[in-house]
């Protein structure tokens, strides 16, 4: 293997490379990915399960057989969305550099626009830039696997299935993009065996109208406050529980209890409560692993140092929006797969990710915020800008970032406040 890594590092040396290269998934990642790899000049396909682009912004009606999305059996609805949903960050923060969602307009201009209008700028996107006859719609990855054998110089099998068929194809590169709100945590609620209402996450929620009764919502993000606002609308009663711990019993009569003391009679609990990584296609022998939200180890959230830069993810780091980030992310990889950019050693990038580790544990930082960038996510994106040699997001953008999040802080729960109140075509 080391002997065909060397041979291949020869080349890349001595000649405009162009690799091939599978990306998993036509999410907002998969699509810049395959946008910044052919800019690059590497050969690219597609693997996609939906019959279209947009990944999370494309709008589902069904829902799980699990509420909870815990059943390892159930059918996986991908997307997470709400009937309702608008962004919760202007377009100004959803777009790509050189080509911002500010300057399309499909039938929704507000600066917050409905979800649909995201998936409409993505599929313009994605044809525009010739994306979409890269994509094998429809077409799910079920393994990716190095592959050690003989002297050629691939070296990695996808395997898929559409239809029912399998079929199986050699890569010198992977880049997984295939998002991270899909597989649901909910909170664990003493006494939740033997109580006798419904349950779901949010990942399962779709319209509030079968919430007429008494509702009691876990969480604080964005999905709790939207849900619980629109919820308010039907139902008799709803609880916002921030946190989940301030749960503290639940009981067979449907009672629940809160730290404080008082009680609630509720019918339905929904979980707001978040995501996990999964990634059950990656075969790697445990060099890649996850590890209670943890996805490691990855060099600056992007290339697992012992398989890089042949496997890479984008969009594994989270932030108050991922735009900008999985751009230059996607940049990043491009140039290091045709040596325009140069990655450390794998042992520096190992005590890199080494460090990063101990600075969480130094300052208190629980491990499942191992990929949160926020607040930093400017100074994470000028580094990799500056790694990968191409230009940091533009400073109006990092303005309207902060003044947002001023925003988001003084408003709390009151989205309106920002959604419909908030201009930042004045900056
Ligand atoms: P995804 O959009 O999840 O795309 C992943 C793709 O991979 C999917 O198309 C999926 O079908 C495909 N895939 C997965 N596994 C496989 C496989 N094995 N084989 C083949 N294909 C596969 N961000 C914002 O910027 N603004 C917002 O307002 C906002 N609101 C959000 C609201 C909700 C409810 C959620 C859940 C997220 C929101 N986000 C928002 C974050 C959002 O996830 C990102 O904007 C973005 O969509 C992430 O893109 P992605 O490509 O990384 O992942």
């Amino acid at each position: 293997m080391q002997c065909i890594k060397t041979k291949l590092e020869k080349l890349e040396n001595t000649m405009e490379i162009s690799l091939k290269v599978a990306i998993i998934g036509a999410g907002v990642s998969g699509l810049v990915a395959a946008r910044e790899l052919l800019r690059e000049g590497h050969r690219v396909v597609v693997y996609e399960k939906s019959n279209q682009p947009g990944g999370t912004w494309i709008y589902d009606t069904r829902v799980e057989s699990d509420p909870l999305g815990l059943d390892p059996k159930r059918e996986i609805v991908h997307s997470s969305l709400y009937s309702s949903l608008r962004t919760n960050l202007p377009r100004h923060l959803m777009g790509f550099s050189d080509y911002p969602f500010t300057d399309r307009v499909y039938g929704d201009p507000r600066n917050f626009p409905g979800h649909e209008e995201v998936l409409k700028f993505l599929k313009d996107f994605a044809r525009e830039f010739g994306l979409t006859e890269l994509i094998r719609f429809e077409t799910e990855v079920v393994r990716v696997e190095r592959f050690d054998s003989g002297d050629d110089d691939y070296e990695w099998v996808v395997e898929s299935r559409t239809s029912g068929a399998s079929g199986e194809e050699e890569f010198q590169a992977v880049v997984v993009c295939t998002g991270h709100y899909a597989e649901p945590i909910v909170a664990n609620l003493p006494g939740i065996e033997q109580w006798p209402g419904k349950q779901l996450h949010s990942h399962n929620y779709r319209v509030p109208d079968p919430f007429q009764n008494q509702v009691v919502i876990i969480g604080s993000g964005p999905s709790a406050s939207d849900i619980s606002i629109e919820i308010a609308c039907v139902a008799k009663q709803v609880h916002l529980s921030s946190r989940s711990p301030n749960i503290y019993h639940v009981y067979k009569d449907g009672t629940i209890e809160f730290q404080d003391g008082s009680r609630v009679y509720t019918d339905v609990i929904i979980h707001c409560t978040g995501y996990k990584y999964s990634y059950p296609f990656l075969r790697t022998n445990g060099i890649v692993s996850i590890d209670d939200i943890r996805v490691g180890p990855l060099y600056k959230h992007v290339f697992p140092p012992q398989l890089s830069p042949r496997l890479s993810f984008v969009g594994v780091a989270y932030s108050v929006g991922i735009f900008e980030v999985v751009e230059l992310q996607s940049k990043w990889i491009a140039r290091v797969l045709s040596s325009k950019a140069i990655l450390p050693s794998e042992k520096e990038m190992l005590v890199d990710v080494e460090e990063h580790y101990r600075d969480m544990a130094d300052r208190g930082v629980p491990k499942h915020h191992t990929h949160k960038i926020h607040p930093h996510k400017f100074e994470y994106l000028d580094m990799i800008a500056d790694l990968a040699g191409v230009p940091p997001v533009a400073k109006r953008i990092k303005e309207i970032h902060k003044r947002f999040l001023g925003l988001v802080f003084s408003s709390g729960i009151d989205t309106k406040r920002y959604r419909d109140e908030w201009d930042p075509n004045d900056i």
